[in-house]
């Protein structure tokens, strides 16, 4: 392995394609960490940004609030499942999970039920760097070891798939409901813990076994939100409706750093009263910038304006036909496609850095991790863009299996 490579400087970017300080231009495969799904620059929210700059970046949410953050709230409402109609405003993902979590532990402590203080979650998972986010990670990714005695210790399980998984999952949350406050996981794919992908089904069941066993079922769409998977929410296709869903990365379309803790009715009332120490115990300075807001309602309308679905389903299309001549190489344990996300899952460790440069070469922006390449392009990406992307993947797996591990 080599060392960590020079970073490469970006001086602008549109669509699909990101100009580097040197001259060249790369198309980008994985849209800046899965945030930018309308591309590059769109001038719509160029727009819209800059007005509300003009206006009022920020003001403190603390007494005060601002129209961006208030019209946000009812658009997330419309368009989430459910009675998930109650939005906490932070800064990024990794905070909108501790939220989650501290409101599932609050909500019990509120109905008195003091002892439900840990989670559940899945092998592959990930939902974030920060300490509470990080004990509901994968161990590997949630770096467990190295933290030992910092991280809080959880359930961290593998996702059943069998009946007689399901059986087993199924008694050991009726054996810990009285100390679990929640479920947490990814819907459908698990992205960062290495894109790994599930059934509706599964979701569904999932689902289920939750509300029968008494505990909260969380959803971090965080990557997943959006059209990522074909439906704007990835909980859609399970019509399920999690207790509280955690929303960041596309939420505004990849300008500005904001995410979204949004709860359902009876979480949210648990949390009403004249006690003080019923509210929600968390409040960042930054909560519900105006700018970060008005963003997002950009962003919304061009999920409204634009067929952004439809593109979703085209890149799939696409993705499944220009991947699949990668099944046969050498190299290759699994290809795998879910809407506007496209996997080459490899056999052996590749050198990552090696592939990233390689692919560099070939003009386009691909970050490789554990064993798996993959892509998350841009939704507004044109067709002969993505093809490069694909074709420069199945190339270097052709031609450099010294890479691959
Ligand atoms: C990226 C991600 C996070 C963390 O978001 P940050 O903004 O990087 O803190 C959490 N959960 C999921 C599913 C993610 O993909």
């Amino acid at each position: 392995m080599q060392g960590a490579p020079e970073s490469l400087t970006v001086v602008s970017a549109e669509g699909a394609r990101l100009n580097l300080a040197d001259g060249r231009s790369l198309i980008d495969g994985i849209a800046s960490w899965w945030t930018a799904c309308h591309g590059y620059g769109h001038p719509h929210i160029r727009s819209e940004t800059a007005a509300q700059l003009e206006r009022l970046p920020h003001v403190m949410l603390g007494g005060l609030t601002n129209d961006p953050a208030l019209r946000l709230a009812h658009r997330l409402k419309d368009i989430l499942p459910g009675d998930l109609n109650h939005t906490f405003f932070s800064e990024s993902g990794s905070v909108s999970v501790e939220v989650a979590m501290k409101m599932a532990l609050q909500y019990w402590i509120n109905r008195g039920q003091t002892r439900k203080r840990r989670f559940v979650s899945f092998l592959n998972g990930y939902h974030g760097d920060t300490t509470g986010a990080m004990s509901v990670c994968d161990p590997d990714e949630g770096m467990h070891r190295l933290f030992r005695g910092l991280v809080p210790q959880q359930h961290v399980i593998a996702l059943p798939a069998t009946d007689a998984e399901f059986d087993a999952f199924r008694s050991f949350l009726r054996e810990h409901a009285g100390e679990v406050a929640g479920v947490i996981m990814e819907p459908l794919a698990q992205c960062a813990g290495g894109m790994k992908f599930h059934s509706p089904r599964q979701l569904a069941r999932i689902a289920s076994v939750c509300a029968d066993a008494g505990v909260l079922f969380i959803l971090d769409e965080i990557a997943t939100g959006f059209g990522r998977t074909g439906t704007l929410f990835a909980c859609e296709q399970a019509g399920c409706v999690p207790d509280i869903i955690t929303l960041s990365k596309a939420l505004t379309g990849g300008t500005m750093p904001l995410a979204a803790t949004t709860a359902r009715t009876h979480v949210y009332e648990s949390f009403l009263g004249d006690d003080p120490e019923l509210a929600l115990m968390h409040g960042p300075t930054f909560s519900a910038n105006a700018l970060g807001a008005a963003a997002a309602n950009a962003s919304l309308d061009l999920f409204e304006r634009e067929p952004r679905l439809e593109q979703v389903a085209r890149i799939s299309e696409q993705l499944k036909a220009e991947l699949a001549p990668a099944r046969d190489l050498s190299g290759v344990a699994d290809v795998r496609v879910l809407g506007a996300i496209g996997v080459v899952e490899l056999s052996g460790t590749p050198d990552v850095v090696g592939l990233r440069a390689e692919l560099v070469e070939r003009g386009v922006w691909v970050r490789p991790f554990g064993n798996v390449v993959y892509l998350m392009p841009p939704f507004v990406i044109e067709p002969y863009e993505l093809q490069q992307l694909t074709s420069a993947i199945v190339d270097v797996i052709q031609r450099r299996p010294g890479l691959l591990g």
